[in-house]
């Protein structure tokens, strides 16, 4: 090979110039014999300048070994910081995915102006946000006086479902009792919370859970909770979100609930608490258009006290506001019911909307309340006071097509029960 070769003709120079060095070598140490002396010095010196440079030569390699090592050290930890810091990048993206995305619910919520549309906003839009999970999103709004839950929503895949715990079940008990967050990897392994309690209440299966009181002012206002059939689907990150969440929420559902309330003001009778009648014709109207399209009846009771004008001249008219708002008073307990709306139509004339109520079932119910209010008379600084009440009866749409014949036919009952001698019900 072409370096072999090169190493021989190394060797034949080096040959070719120790072999006269040689030659005057022996020359020198046969023939001048003081020369000897002085290539031995020569020779040690070389020697110990040799051995010198020698270690000077190992203190550099380990030197530059050290170095290496040092090098590499600093790259791991260059590395590793490199890595924590695209970590940290991630994070903090999608941190940001999250509160733009909170800000898009904020947004929305800010938009609805009644607690109603609040609630199913807010399930919809926080669902939307967990919809990766495959969960069922559920609100539940706290009501001070029953000290109750109750449903406001719920969903699953961005569609409402039926919840059966329509008052929340253990879990949402268990936070309206700590007033905490829970977090559930599989309730099936947690001791608090009793399985088969759980199974007697909801058909669902539920063994993750993520849930959160929603609070304002160390207020109750509802809970916010996420579920699901599989254990361990969410994370602990995902709590701290729902709870962001959450306090977006609480103030928002706060605020709607005060809307509610000063609309309410705005409609309500405030002696009676009833609805106003301007009310009534909206009410009324929006009902009618719904019952048309499922076919259904729906029927309206009209009402007055009888000879009041007499009650007020003998009793006062403080003692005629008193025996209205005992009138009203009773009506909201019997005619309560779902989708029911009872209305103080004008001085002391109240009527009675009662949806999916038929001719028969609604001249019952206002027989029976016209009894009612005979039985149960009102008293007067410890002495009885006769009340007692007409009503007229009328149906949608067996008796009327538009909203004011409606009104007008159970006016015209009543006048006809008044006519009748009083105290009765009369219907077409
Ligand atoms: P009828 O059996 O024919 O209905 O006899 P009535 O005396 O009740 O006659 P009408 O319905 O025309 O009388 C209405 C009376 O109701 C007049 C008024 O004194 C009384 N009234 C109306 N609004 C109020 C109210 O807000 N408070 C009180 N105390 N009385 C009222
Ligand atoms: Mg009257
Ligand atoms: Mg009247």
């Amino acid at each position: 090979t072409p370096r072999q070769r090169s190493f021989k003709y190394y060797a034949l120079l080096v040959a070719s110039l120790l072999l006269p060095l040689l030659g005057f070598f022996v020359y020198a140490t046969r023939y001048q014999t003081n020369f000897f002396s002085y290539i031995t010095i020569a020779l040690l010196l070389n020697i110990l300048l040799l051995s010198l440079f020698y270690r000077r030569l190992k203190m550099k390699k380990s030197a530059l070994k050290l170095q290496r090592e040092e090098f590499f050290e600093k790259a791991n930890v260059l590395k590793a910081d490199l890595e924590k810091e695209s970590r940290v990048i991630a994070a903090f993206r999608k941190k940001i995915i999250a509160y733009s995305q909170l800000k898009g619910l904020v947004e929305k919520l800010s938009m609805c102006l009644s607690q109603e549309d609040s609630a199913h906003t807010l399930c919809h839009e926080a669902g939307r946000l967990f919809e990766h999970a495959d969960a069922t999103i559920i609100l539940y709004l706290f009501d001070p006086a029953s000290g109750d839950l109750a449903i406001a929503a719920a969903e699953r895949n961005q569609r409402a479902v039926n919840i059966k715990t329509k008052t929340g079940d253990i879990f949402d008990h268990w936070i309206m009792k700590n007033l905490q967050p829970l977090y559930l990897e599989d309730a099936r392994n947690d001791f608090r919370f009793d399985q088969e309690k759980l199974e007697d209440t909801e058909a669902r299966v539920i063994r993750s859970v993520l849930s959160v009181p929603l609070i304002v002012d160390k207020k109750l206002i509802g809970i916010l909770r996420l579920d699901s059939p599989e254990a361990s689907r969410f994370h602990k990150e995902d709590l701290r979100f729902l709870n962001t969440i959450g306090d977006v929420a609480a103030v928002a559902l706060e605020n709607a609930q005060l809307y509610d309330k000063v609309e309410d003001l705005a409609i309500r009778d405030s002696l009676t608490g009833l609805y106003l009648r301007r009310h009534l014709a909206d009410r009324l109207q929006e009902e009618l258009a719904r019952h048309l399209r499922r076919d259904k009846p729906a029927a309206f009771i009209m009402l007055d006290l009888d000879h009041f004008k007499h009650y007020n001249d003998k009793f006062g008219h403080t003692a005629g506001d008193l025996v209205l708002k005992h009138i009203a008073a009773l009506m909201k307990t019997h005619f309560a019911g779902a989708g029911n709306l009872l209305c103080r139509y004008g001085g002391e004339e109240f009527c009675a909307v009662l949806p999916e109520c038929s001719k028969e079932e609604a001249v019952a119910l206002a027989n029976r309340f016209v009894e009612l209010v005979q039985n149960e008379s009102v008293v007067l600084r410890r002495e009885k006071t006769p009340v007692t009440v007409s009503a007229g009866v009328a149906v949608f749409p067996e008796d009327a097509r538009t909203r004011e014949e409606l009104v007008q036919r159970a006016d015209q009952m009543l006048y006809e029960a008044k006519r009748k001698g009083r105290n009765r019900v009369c219907s077409i």
